[in-house]
């Protein structure tokens, strides 16, 4: 299982990387949309984490680029990691394409069983193992 994390918190990201290794997820990390899109382009992921509000480029705008690719890899599963709580920021993320989407702060097992539920629902490898 690869899991690229994008959000560009350090402190955000470094709570995701230490959940993920209570599992033996080894975390891959871009602290912007930009480098996180460029590292899909090189990579293959198993999920995206994606935070909404960066610098930049939005996690929204990422999202669409993400589904507008037009190869296999736009089927990537994404989950969106948020501390935005706003009533339609759900149905906002899923009609941009996102998978599912959890409030910071994300408990761990809510985390797994997010993951384990987008990858299963894109056809991807099993979920996490804890
Ligand atoms: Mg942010």
């Amino acid at each position: 299982m690869r899991v690229l994390a994008i959000e560009d918190d350090a402190l955000n990201r470094r709570v995701v990387r230490d959940m993920l290794s209570v599992a033996g997820v080894a975390m891959d990390e871009a602290a912007s949309a930009e480098t996180g899109l460029a590292m899909i382009d090189a990579d293959d992921f198993d999920v995206v984490l994606m935070d909404l509000r960066m610098p930049g480029m939005d996690g929204l705008e990422a999202i669409d680029r993400i589904r507008a690719r037009g190869d296999a890899k736009d089927n990537l599963p994404i989950v969106v990691i948020t501390a935005d709580a706003a009533v339609d920021l759900r149905s906002r993320c899923l009609a941009h394409g996102a998978d599912e989407l959890l409030l910071k702060p994300v408990a761990m097992e809510e985390l797994f069983d997010a993951i384990g539920r987008v990858v299963a629902a894109r056809g991807g490898r099993a979920g996490l193992v804890v």
